[in-house]
């Protein structure tokens, strides 16, 4: 790492460039790092050769995250030469530094504090901040019709191929009056859609004992089921993601059937094997998961699952691979990402025996995904003739053509609703659809 010299003043506004990558949640610590950034009177800058220093949130959960992490350190250094890295792989600073020894400074996830000192020894801040030229939803990275809403930082399990614990520490919740709040604000600046975003939204508040805070003039305990029940009083689409099936989401089912929740849960069961399951350490049980699937679909017929798994896991044999395959046909998962097993350095499951070659984790995967594109491909005719809202994230390639998600599509990892509509409508409008042809993952239909 160099040597901090004295901060640049320039004479205009000084200039910040942002490169986020990895999950949602590292993008909402950049939204917070940059709501700060503008704050303070920093102004951001698309390209590296405009900007007076470039902050780059890094992400460490993969090998190939890493690498393409350490890719974007040097490509930021090469273009600008100013760089503060910050991030999951900021958790391991003599990663980076032996990889870049010209960074200025390196700081772990959600160190926001750490980032800004960083960026005032290095840049220093104009005189007069602009407090009152920023909207109290702050500032955000996605477009305006939707965001993401971190309920909690950390993890209180330790899953055995997950190094995120190591990297952000234990589960630490938000109090539910602030995330309410911040909702509510993120709503009255024109959000549509909220995106419930954790490690482990189903734990909410465990680590504060529930503590209930007033909102509004009622009381909510700091917990998942309370946090439904605000959020769903806003009148917006909410989608729950990261949630483990413990028995408190099957309390939630009855607020989605009365509309208040979108019916969509993203669950990562990551497997179906129970012998695979214990060799992960996967904090919830698979026992009778079918069974309470099914009673969720009964009771909200709409409901979409949304998943992620992981084949080739070290131990799994054929039998346990078919286990997997039986059940995402059974439980008919909505929608699936796959992942191979990757040795992440770190993890736990390093040491574990029996690790799986890596020509028979590729031929599972395609198997699992020619299977997953069956249960997409029958989800998707299903919906031929039926009409149903959809949201409209904006302008398609043709005039009166819009791309548009359904409630069982989330913004970036879902499918798309191809949408024609005789009316201009605009991102964020929700309107009712004709569905009336479908692909794997796609549906067309008209705007009604
Ligand atoms: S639940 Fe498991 S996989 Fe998810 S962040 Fe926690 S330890 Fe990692």
């Amino acid at each position: 790492m160099t040597t901090p010299q004295a901060p640049i003043r320039p004479d205009a506004a000084p200039k910040v460039g942002i490169v986020s990558l990895g999950c949602p949640k590292a993008l909402v610590d950049s939204e917070r790092i940059i709501t700060r950034l503008r704050a303070e009177g920093y102004v951001l800058s698309g390209e590296y050769a405009g900007a007076d220093l470039v902050i780059v949130n890094t992400c460490g959960f993969l090998d190939s995250a890493r690498d393409e992490s350490l890719e974007a350190i040097g490509e930021a250094i090469e273009a600008n030469g100013k760089v503060i890295v910050t991030g999951c792989l900021g958790a391991e600073p003599e990663v980076i530094e032996a990889a870049h020894p010209k960074v200025l400074a390196v700081t772990g996830p959600h160190q926001y504090e750490d980032v800004m000192a960083a960026v005032h020894t290095h840049l220093a801040p104009p005189h007069d901040p602009h407090m009152h030229l920023l909207p109290a939803s702050g500032l955000r990275l996605t477009p305006r019709h939707y965001a993401y809403l971190k309920i909690s930082e950390g993890c209180n399990n330790r899953c055995s191929f997950c190094i995120i614990p190591k990297l952000r520490g234990d589960l630490v919740s938000r109090p539910i009056h602030h995330v309410l709040t911040e909702a509510e604000q993120l709503v009255k600046a024109g959000v549509k859609e909220l995106l419930v975003i954790s490690q482990d939204t189903s734990a909410y508040g465990l680590d504060v004992k529930y503590a209930p805070q007033m909102w509004k003039g009622e009381e909510y305990e700091t917990r998942f089921l309370d946090l439904a029940r605000g959020l769903g009083s806003l009148g917006v689409w909410t989608r729950m993601h990261y949630v483990y099936p413990y028995p408190s989401v099957d309390k939630i089912i009855p607020l989605m059937a009365e509309g208040l929740i979108t019916p969509y849960l993203d669950i990562p069961f990551q497997h179906a094997s129970g012998t695979v399951l214990k060799a992960m350490k996967r904090p919830a049980k698979q026992d009778k998961v079918l069974e309470r699937i099914q009673n969720w679909r009964r009771d909200v017929p709409e409901l979409a699952i949304r998943s992620t798994f992981i084949v080739g896991f070290p131990g799994e044999t054929e039998e346990d691979f078919q286990t997997l395959l039986d059940f995402i046909k059974e439980a008919k998962i909505d929608r699936a990402g796959c992942f191979k097993y990757e040795n992440v350095i770190h993890a736990d499951s390093r040491a574990l025996p029996d690790h799986v070659p890596e020509e028979v984790k590729e031929e599972r995967w395609h198997r699992f995904m020619a299977a997953q594109a069956e249960i997409s491909a029958a989800r998707a005719a299903a919906q031929i003739g039926t009409t149903q809202d959809v949201i409209i994230d904006g302008p398609g390639e043709e005039v009166g053509t819009y791309l548009a998600r359904s409630k069982a599509d989330a913004p970036e990892v879902d499918g798309m609703v191809y949408l024609s509509s005789e009316k201009p409508l605009q991102a964020g409008d929700i309107v009712a659809a004709k569905i009336n042809d479908a692909n794997e993952y796609d549906l067309f239909g008209d705007a009604i």
